[in-house]
């Protein structure tokens, strides 16, 4: 089965429809990325995947499993996993306690108030193999509140993988990132779709980034997918480059 299957999905907030009978295949292991210009439904999409926002209509399956009315929690044990456009992070604890947090609460147990009192038991070795996956090992005792924006979004990714995700949502993971930090994090998503086999859907305005990077894409476009289909035919689309590159900031 996909691990992604969209059906009919509809969101309607206050007699406005924001998501509109979007449908969407993603295969296992693809690296999707989701384009379309300031309120189309991006963020919206990735709400109701992640069961933030309950659809008023459709379904959702991950991986031949109908998670449409699942809770958040229920998805994230499942294997999804998202980032959000604010970031999600311990600012005081090390770059890799927030990895073996999140390796913690997956592993079981509970986790220790007391800092590393072991540091070689096994959510200190999941932290450090996923530390490693996204390129961030050099940084693991740094205060993550003072690794730059391009490290946070992979320290971010590290939390997702630690948590045992298989399906990860990237909401714009280049916003706020410093121009020279861009090639470095686009690696580092290479590198953990490369590593991992995990499914990746991000949501991205730079086309550049997206050309390079990822296998298909997603035009989204007043709450509709208008286009999905490899980057290269999917921007010579001329019905694609008015509505997208109409719009797009
Ligand atoms: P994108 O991520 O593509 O920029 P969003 O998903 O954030 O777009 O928003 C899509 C549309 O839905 C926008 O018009 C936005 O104002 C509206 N919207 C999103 N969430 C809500 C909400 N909770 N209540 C009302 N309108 C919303
Ligand atoms: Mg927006
Ligand atoms: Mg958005």
């Amino acid at each position: 089965p996909p691990a992604l299957r969209i059906r009919s999905l509809g969101l309607q907030i206050g007699g406005i429809g924001i998501l509109d009978e979007v449908a969407l295949d993603v295969a296992p292991g693809a690296l999707v990325g989701v384009i379309g210009p300031n309120g189309a439904g991006k963020t919206t999409l990735f709400n109701a995947i992640s069961g933030l926002v309950r659809p008023t209509e459709g379904t959702i399956e991950m991986h031949g499993t109908d998670i449409t009315r699942l809770s958040v929690a229920r998805r994230a044990r499942a294997g999804l996993g998202r980032t959000f456009q604010t970031s999600s992070l311990f600012p005081q604890l090390t770059v890799r306690e927030n990895v073996r947090l999140a390796a913690q609460a997956r592993v079981g147990g509970s986790y220790s108030l007391v800092r590393f009192p072991h540091r070689d038991d096994e959510a200190t070795r999941v932290a450090d193999e996923m530390l490693a996956i996204v390129g961030l090992t050099h940084r693991a005792d740094a205060r993550a509140g003072d690794i730059s924006h391009g490290d946070k979004r992979k320290l971010e990714i590290a939390v997702l993988l630690a948590m045992r995700a298989r399906v990860i949502l990237l909401d714009e993971p280049m916003a706020g990132v410093a121009s020279g930090d861009v090639a470095g994090l686009v690696e580092s998503i290479r590198d953990l779709h490369r590593a991992t086999g995990c499914t990746v859907l991000m949501v991205e305005h730079h086309i550049d980034v997206l050309m390079g990077l990822v296998e298909k894409v997603a035009v989204m476009y007043a709450g509709q997918i208008i286009a999905f289909d490899a980057p290269q035919r999917v921007m010579s689309d001329p019905l694609v480059q008015s509505a997208y590159l109409g719009s797009a900031a």
